[in-house]
């Protein structure tokens, strides 16, 4: 089925935290074909009826903290996880010579795992983040020194208005956790992205990724309820300095409500314990902005999207 449709989604089912309550409507597209017909459902488009509420482009929900009510969203979950394409750059030997390509709703770690078999190095740093394609890239994941932004090289966005095209990574602004592809207001959401590539040994890739990923599972709660890092590092700190560390020094570490705890494996993971609601979790968060602030005078931004 290029689309199917089904209402009232709880986000506590679509979230890796675990928490949210219920959206209007979820929408899963598998083909482009499906982006035609969804086009004519969204809302405020099109001569049918709609589904009412606002769209929301969702991939593995491993960054989101939504609110425990009903939330007046129509989830747009794009569900082309076909295994990458991988083609070759004119010379094929400078840097970046070899480009996958890969469908938004693809996992991450599916893609790293296909990289490290075909002998493609780049994306390393980035094992353990669990998201997919298109949420990774619309948040510009990074992570041991590898942003997804500086590797894309082309993305191809979707709109209900003017449907599918091809925008180059220079006409779109990165940041810390941010991506822009300039395109105005109104919904958009990404369908495929494009990666530049170096050929190294499999046996090199894979033993940078088991390094990458004995690190975190040192250092952070890997298999918990979490939606990883909930606040950005403040810019300018000194070297080794963090929003963990400033958590951590404030006494956040473990600090606990109801179900919800800032973790005792790395201050800045929010994990919900078993039982948590997007209330507890707000009020932690608060808490522990406020109490950062009033230590270190420093605001500390969210980096998890709140789903209000
Ligand atoms: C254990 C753990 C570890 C993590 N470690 C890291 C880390 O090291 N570095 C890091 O950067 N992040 C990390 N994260 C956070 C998260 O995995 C990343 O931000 C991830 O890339 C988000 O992808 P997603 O598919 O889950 O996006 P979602 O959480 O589903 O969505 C995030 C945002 O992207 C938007 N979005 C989703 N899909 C699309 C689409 N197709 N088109 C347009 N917009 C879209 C959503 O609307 C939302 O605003 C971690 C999370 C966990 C749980």
């Amino acid at each position: 089925m290029p689309l199917t449709i089904a209402h009232d989604t709880l986000l506590c089912e679509r979230t890796t935290l675990r928490l949210g309550g219920p959206a209007l409507a979820e929408a899963v597209v598998s083909c482009a074909a499906g982006l035609d017909e969804l086009a004519r459902v969204l809302p405020g488009l099109g001569g049918l009826p709609g589904l009412g509420g606002q769209a929301l482009a969702l991939g593995a929900g491993s960054n989101i903290l939504a609110a425990d009510g009903p939330h007046a969203l129509v989830l747009v979950r794009a569900a082309n996880n076909a295994a990458p394409q991988i083609s070759t750059q004119a010379d094929g030997v400078t840097p970046g010579a070899f480009i996958v390509r890969a469908g938004a709703g693809l996992r991450l770690p599916r893609l790293l795992g296909f990289c490290q078999r075909a002998g493609l190095s780049g994306l390393e740093g980035l094992t353990g983040v669990p998201g997919r394609i298109g949420g990774s890239v619309a948040m510009n994941a990074g992570s041991y020194g590898v942003e997804l932004g500086a590797l894309l090289t082309r993305v191809r966005l979707w709109t209900p208005e003017g449907g599918l095209i091809w925008r180059a990574a220079q006409d779109c602004a990165f940041g810390y956790r941010h991506f822009d592809p300039r395109m105005g207001g109104g919904f958009w959401m990404v369908w495929e992205a494009e990666f530049a590539l170096n050929a190294d040994q499999p046996f090199a890739i894979r033993k940078r990724m088991e390094t990458v990923y004995a690190r975190k599972k040192a250092s952070q709660p890997v298999t918990a309820r979490s939606a990883g890092c909930v606040f950005k590092n403040p810019e300018g700190l000194a070297p080794g300095t963090s929003a963990g560390r400033l958590l951590d020094e404030a006494g956040l570490r473990g600090k606990r409500l109801g179900g919800m705890a800032f973790s005792t494996v790395h201050a800045n993971f929010l994990v919900n314990k078993g039982g948590g609601t997007a209330a507890q979790a707000l009020e932690l968060l608060e808490y522990g902005r406020a109490t950062v602030f009033d230590r270190f005078n420093l605001n500390l931004e969210t980096e998890v999207v709140v789903l209000g």
